[in-house]
């Protein structure tokens, strides 16, 4: 049996894969097991935030792994204390806790939400979030997620969970009542098609978390991390979120989760009140140190100038309508069927991501101008064949 038949026959088939079996990489190039070469605009659903076994990187895993690779969280390591001041260093929050993925980042979140509304009033439990969110697929984070499709054949589900449309500041401020301890979004919903809250909606949702003392969380698991040419989404629009939450490309490719306090709720989470055997494991950490410690102003500044350019050079495509999102994570709305382009996209040698009818883009943040050339002519042929 060959991988494909093997995955087919062995893995619950919960993922619709791409006939593409890919074995290894460097940079934004990558090769299938057939040596096929591919230009990566995907990150793996940015993930890669220095694409493919980026040199720097593995050298930080590898000589952790070489030095300890877990140690349960009884005790103390340098890698994920070292990471913690680096991210509050960088962002003005004052404690983080570790997991391993977003929806758990997610889940640490809503507890703590939770907890700091019934330490004042046992009725202060009602999270806001919008409808066409992502926040991940634990029976508890899909409940926060406000799209129905979603919501079938898994409930009952955690109770709570308020929806309210994206950017319809007359709707948020109709739903919130002494009950809300928690207002929580994407700056950009990405999964719901690469949306971006208005700076009205966001300053709006600001202000009204703190007149009726709820906490304001930032869902950055996938704009987080230089992906929309700031560390985090959130510092464009001039706000201090209570809470923000990040995964995805924080450690470069393997699996981390963050949920960062600000200084009026670090100690919300007392001793025995969450916890992660992995959250925090050491090479993760240490991958994460690599990534973050290089995500420097220089390299937010290319990554918002070549987003210009990768927008311009988009748009002069024939058949596409618009373009959505920052930095490097943009959705393309054309007159084409996006999986259509997607396909056609990897038969020649790119791979893109969907998101609803849009084909999304999350390339690497360190890509080159002639990789993003290279990816660019394959899109445009592409899009203007079909
Ligand atoms: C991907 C994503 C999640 C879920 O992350 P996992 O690591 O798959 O659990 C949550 N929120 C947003 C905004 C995401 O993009």
């Amino acid at each position: 049996m060959n991988t494909k038949e093997k995955d087919k026959k062995y893995i619950m088939g919960t993922y619709g894969r791409l006939d593409l079996e890919l074995d290894h990489g460097t940079g934004c190039t990558l090769f299938d097991a057939d040596g096929k070469e591919y230009i990566d605009f995907g990150s793996g659903i940015a993930v890669n935030t220095f694409g493919a076994c980026d040199p720097i990187w593995v050298d930080a895993v590898t000589k952790q792994l070489g030095m300890l690779q877990h140690t349960s969280n009884y005790y103390y390591t340098k890698p994920c204390a070292d990471l913690a001041e680096l991210l509050c260093k960088k962002t003005g929050m004052s404690k983080v806790f570790f997991s391993n993925s977003g929806a758990e980042a997610n889940e640490c979140a809503i507890k703590a939400a939770r907890k700091y509304g019934t330490d004042k009033n046992p009725d202060k439990n009602i999270i806001i979030t919008l409808k066409n969110s992502f926040h991940g697929r634990t029976i508890t984070t899909l409940s926060a997620t406000g799209q129905e499709v979603f919501h079938k054949n898994f409930t009952p589900f955690t109770e709570g969970f308020v929806y309210v449309e994206a950017n319809n500041c007359d709707e948020l401020e109709k739903a919130m009542t002494e009950r809300v301890c928690g207002i929580m979004f994407e700056i950009i919903q990405g999964e719901g098609g690469v949306l971006p809250l208005t700076e009205e909606f966001i300053k709006t949702a600001d202000k009204l978390a703190k007149k009726f003392d709820a906490l304001l969380i930032t869902d950055e698991v996938q704009t987080g991390n230089g992906r929309c040419g700031t560390l985090y989404a959130y510092q464009q629009f001039g706000i201090m979120p209570d809470i923000v939450s990040t995964a995805k490309g924080l450690a470069g490719g393997l699996p981390l989760g963050a949920t960062m306090f600000a200084e009026n709720v670090q100690d919300i989470l007392p001793a025995g009140s969450h916890g992660s055997t992995f959250g925090g494991n050491p090479v993760a950490a240490a991958g994460a140190l690599s990534i973050l410690s290089r995500i420097d102003d220089a390299l937010l500044d290319s990554v918002r100038k070549n987003s210009e350019y990768l927008i311009s050079k988009l748009l002069e495509i024939n058949g596409v309508k618009s373009v959505s999102g920052m930095g490097y994570m943009l959705g393309i709305e054309t007159d084409k069927d996006a999986k259509e382009i997607l396909k056609k996209c990897l038969e020649n040698g790119l791979l893109v991501l969907t998101a609803k009818d849009k084909v999304r883009l999350l390339p690497p943040l360190n890509i080159t101008k002639d990789e993003l050339d290279k990816g660019l002519t394959i899109l445009k042929n592409v899009i203007e064949s079909l």
